[in-house]
């Protein structure tokens, strides 16, 4: 690389971290780490009526959770902070002045009610609606007799004629015919300076040389390539444009996009649902990039390994959550299954399945357990389910209430047979188990391994979908299993 690759992530602190987001995020620091470049992260928060500290909390939380760590920022620093915008007033206010004095942008004093009735009429005369340039060139005595009826301007950037160009990394050639982008307020009535001034001020002091974000924000892009121009002609930043590249947008159910409001757009959720943040990133990843062939399994490093960007897709990508689910099963089985253990301990505590402080045997049986239910589970939520039974006593063991009507009413004979079965093995081991049962129940009593296990099953674990029903009793032991089924055995007569 000719040039040294710096990128940033800039959200603005509202609301809770989506989905949305985090591809963003993802998408700069892979390209970044692929350049052996700067991820920079910014927080955008000059909007302080919604803004909030909670918002900006989740957002770090968000980003280190998902692995992604940024060479400048909040809490880390970095030659061109502050990071956070709301520290960074002065500069804007200076930038504002400059731009002002040097003619780039005017003092506009026409009031909303001005504008509206205006807009109004070019519509009705089939003009453009946008704002048109009624307060480009007052003069000084028009100006003094504005302020003088207490008029209270805005600031507008003064928008050139003729077209504006750029290569998109994404979408190739783009144009916008700058007349149809009329000049914008940078700066409010009451001197706060708006996202339109702001972000690529940051942009080009930071030294940003390529911009990723999401489609959305296409329509800004040539309102900022004129701010750069100025900018460059203000001495502020180096006088260079920084790349352009529109990521695709995120669709979710029935072809409209991904929206805040959905329950699946939200960060937090797939932390409370034990997404793996692996899991998620990998799918993430795939809204917009593919890593080559149909490779559709791969780590946050092999992502950086490979991140260019003419594999990302122009096209909408849509975000399926059962494949979401899929990709975190794929990563449930990939890790080692101490590190599973470790991982599913704190949803088992959520639960009420383990103790804040779990004794040495709970931590064992865990670990034990580990590897059976590794095969059947797609979300660390789902360890309490498969391995409760093995942490409550046998009084407390919950039993699911359809299950038991289906599987347990009527099964005393069965029930019996099993604990017979069981009363005479010389060793509790899941072979010598496995082997007792299904000589009773299946050739004993001639039964379908379905009707034969499918009580001892309930019996044991209190319901129809658990871990493998002979490892499982392995590891309860001989005692709980024993009267686990006489307690079942009297609910089923
Ligand atoms: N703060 C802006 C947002 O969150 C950043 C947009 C950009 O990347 O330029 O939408
Ligand atoms: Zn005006």
């Amino acid at each position: 690389m000719a040039e040294d690759v710096r990128v940033r992530f800039c959200p603005s602190p509202t609301g809770n971290p989506h989905v949305g987001m985090l591809r963003t995020a993802l998408f700069n620091w892979a390209f970044a780490r692929h350049c052996g470049g700067t991820f920079v992260f910014r927080i955008e928060d000059t909007d302080a009526e919604r803004d909030s500290e909670q918002s900006y909390q989740a957002l770090l939380t968000a980003l280190r959770w998902a692995g992604l760590d940024w060479d400048e920022g909040p809490e880390v620093g970095g030659p061109y902070g502050p990071y956070r915008q709301s520290e960074r007033m002065e500069i804007y206010r200076d930038v504002a002045d400059r731009l002002l004095a040097g003619g780039q942008a005017y003092r506009c004093y026409c009031s909303t009610a001005e504008l509206d009735q205006r807009r109004e009429q070019a519509k009705a005369e089939h003009r453009a609606p946008g704002y048109d340039g009624h307060c480009r060139q007052l003069t000084e005595v028009q100006q003094a007799d504005y302020q003088a009826e207490g008029r209270v301007p805005v600031l507008r950037m003064r928008m050139p004629d003729g077209e504006l160009r750029w290569h998109d990394l994404v979408r190739g050639e783009l144009s916008f015919d700058a007349a149809h982008v009329p000049d914008y307020v940078i700066v409010r009535g009451n001197g706060d300076p708006l996202y339109t001034l702001v972000n690529p001020v940051d942009d080009a002091l930071m030294r940003i040389t390529h911009v990723l974000r999401g489609e959305d924000l296409l329509s800004s892009t040539p309102r900022q390539l004129v701010m750069y121009d100025a900018l460059a002609e203000i001495g502020v930043g180096d006088g260079t444009t920084p790349a352009f590249g529109h990521l695709p947008y995120v669709m979710g159910e029935g072809n409209r996009k991904l929206s805040k409001r959905d329950p699946e757009s939200h960060l937090a959720m797939y932390r409370d649902h034990g997404y793996l943040p692996e899991g998620l990133v990998n799918y993430l990843a795939l809204l917009g990039w593919s890593i080559g062939g149909d490779r559709e399994f791969f780590s946050l490093a092999e992502m950086a390994e490979a991140f260019e960007l003419d594999r990302v897709n122009p096209n909408p990508a849509r975000f399926d959550l059962k494949k979401c689910r899929a990709i975190n099963g794929d990563w449930i089985r990939a890790l080692a299954p101490a590190d599973l253990a470790t991982r599913m301990v704190p949803f088992l505590q959520r639960d009420g399945a383990l103790p804040e402080q779990p004794t040495d045997r709970q931590r064992a049986l865990v670990i034990a357990a580990t590897p059976l239910v590794q095969e059947r589970i797609e979300t660390l939520d789902q360890a309490t389910g498969m391995l409760g039974f093995l942490l409550v006593s046998d009084a407390d063991l919950a039993m699911d209430p359809q299950d038991r009507e289906k599987l347990l009413v009527g099964s005393a004979e069965v029930l019996t047979a099993a604990i017979d079965a069981l009363h005479t093995l010389t060793e509790w081991t899941t072979t010598a188990i496995e082997a007792g049962l299904r000589a009773s129940l299946i050739d004993g009593l001639g039964l379908k391994p379905r009707q034969a296990f499918g009580a001892v099953r309930v019996a044991i674990t209190g319901r129809r979908v658990s871990p493998p029903l002979f490892e499982s009793m392995e590891l309860l032991g001989r005692e709980s299993s024993l009267t686990r089924l006489q307690s079942a055995r009297q609910l089923a007569e």
